[in-house]
């Protein structure tokens, strides 16, 4: 009986680090997805969240490259 006891806890540490393994990476994968950039007028970084692409530290419109990188917009 003590033995299975035993057993059952050792399961369930292993179950919980697993899963606290679990939800740190998968929290860190949404980190990576949150669109934090970097203004290529005065480097501040920004979070972009609407159109038109503006650098909301010094007002610089901004697109987007082929890369998908952040410019300063000429036109
Ligand atoms: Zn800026």
């Amino acid at each position: 009986m003590w033995l299975r006891l035993l057993l059952l806890a050792i399961a369930g540490w292993i179950a919980y680090r697993y899963i606290r393994k679990l939800i740190k990476q998968l929290s860190g994968k949404l980190n990576m997805h949150k669109q934090i950039e970097r203004c290529p007028n005065c480097g501040e970084s920004i979070q972009l969240v609407n159109d038109p692409l503006k650098c909301p530290q010094c007002g610089q419109l901004l697109a987007r490259g082929l890369d998908g990188k952040l410019i300063i917009r000429v036109n």
